[in-house]
């Protein structure tokens, strides 16, 4: 379970990008942010892993406190937590799934790992992801050799093999084109569906976001406007 309990988070300068946000999501769910750009939406799940200090309120993950905890706890949340972005940050002049295999330095940060050395069931492991998101095929491909799409399921087998219990998706789709973008979208809700990993994706487009969504947050301002299913979605997000 994620609780925001009375969140607030304004950046130096006095921008105020989260405002009173209380919100429960739970176990298992797929929930999509909705918002234009500056609306908080990456502020909301990159304070979800403790990369943006609350202002003020709590904020409960896993059972942890993130606004109290110190820096082994939060190590040991982000372990729990696979993180998409836009732009992939895969590493490029390396192959998929030495990719992937980072994804295993989360549990396993021993000077073996640092210097390519990983044990067979963390191979197995990456192995798994990439077929998971179909593109085993890949694997020993250097990233920069993928389009966008396969670089972004890539990212997204590099998440799982971090075995997470919840995933962020930070505008996953806002660089693919839209049957990319679709096949990217479907890739999360099936993990979210056959793994049961709770699933937090942004977004600045309704559509996709009313097509995938099980509960759909509308965020303005800082403000969260709307909270629903997708057929309850209208134009005030
Ligand atoms: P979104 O993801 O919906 O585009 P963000 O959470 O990135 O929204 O940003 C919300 C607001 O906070 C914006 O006005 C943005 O410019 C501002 N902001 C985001 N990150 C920072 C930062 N590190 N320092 C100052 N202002 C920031
Ligand atoms: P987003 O994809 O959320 O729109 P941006 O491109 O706005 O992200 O921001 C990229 C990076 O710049 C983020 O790390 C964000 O925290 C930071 N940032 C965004 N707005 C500001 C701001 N007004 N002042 C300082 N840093 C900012």
């Amino acid at each position: 379970m994620i609780r925001f309990s009375n969140v607030s988070v304004t950046y130096p300068g006095g921008v105020h990008a989260l405002r009173d946000i209380d919100l429960e999501i739970q176990d298992g769910s797929f929930v999509v942010v909705v918002g234009l750009s500056g609306a908080g939406k990456s502020t909301l799940v990159r304070a979800i892993n403790g990369l943006v200090p609350l202002t003020s309120g709590s904020l409960e993950v896993n059972g942890r406190h993130v606004e109290q905890a110190g820096r082994r706890e939060l190590r040991a949340l982000r372990s729990e937590i696979g993180m998409i972005f836009q732009s992939f940050n895969l590493v490029k002049r390396t192959s998929v799934v030495n990719n992937v295999l980072m994804g295993r330095l989360h549990q396993t940060p021993t000077w073996r790992t640092l210097l390519g050395w990983y044990r067979p069931a963390d191979r197995e492991l990456a192995m798994q992801a990439l077929e998971r998101v179909e593109i085993v095929e890949k694997a020993y491909v250097r990233a920069a050799n993928l389009s966008g799409g396969q670089q972004q399921r890539v990212s997204i087998a590099r998440a799982l093999a971090q075995e997470p219990k919840v995933m962020l998706a930070d505008e996953p789709v806002a660089s693919l084109d839209p049957p990319t973008a679709n096949v990217v979208m479907r890739d999360l809700q099936r993990i979210n569906r056959e793994l049961g990993i709770t699933t937090i994706v942004n977004l600045h487009f309704l559509d996709l976001a009313r097509r995938y969504g099980d509960r759909i947050i509308g965020m303005r301002e800082g403000e969260m406007v709307f909270d629903g299913t997708g057929e309850q979605a209208d134009e005030k997000v």
